[in-house]
């Protein structure tokens, strides 16, 4: 199954192939910074399931302990797609991007040393990727 990711003004898209193999929630700084928002969602997928990058896009080259590429549209801003240091042979994909093309619930919840006290999330959820 093919699946859209876009970003806020629509100008930039991602095609996905398949289900995500981490499907995420992450507490830490740089989603909060990233999103605007408690906490980022982050689904990774195998980079066989990245469909061709989409034009109007630019890079924001983020450092630290888990370097990332981050590519957000040019436009309106949106951060739809990333490659990071931990998890070289996936591409993460913004959740959130996917509002018009729904994909699953996540599973995991990660850096919840940043997790906000008021965020309640399922006691199932695995703890790590
Ligand atoms: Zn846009
Ligand atoms: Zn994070």
């Amino acid at each position: 199954m093919i699946r859209k990711a876009s970003c806020c003004c629509g100008k930039c898209t991602i095609d996905v192939d398949g289900e995500p193999a981490f499907n995420a929630v992450c507490h830490c700084r740089n989603c909060k910074k990233r999103t605007g928002s408690a906490f980022g969602w982050s689904t990774y997928f195998a980079d066989g399931q990245i469909g061709s990058r989409p034009a109007g896009i630019s890079i924001y080259e983020v450092g630290g302990s888990n370097p990332q590429q981050r590519w957000f549209c040019t436009n309106c801003g949106s951060t739809l797609f990333w490659k990071a240091a931990n998890l070289p042979a996936h591409t993460g994909v913004a959740g959130g991007c996917f509002a018009d093309d729904p994909v699953g619930p996540p599973s995991v919840t990660v850096s919840n040393d940043g997790r906000c006290a008021w965020v309640g999330l399922p006691g199932d959820w695995r703890t790590s990727l």
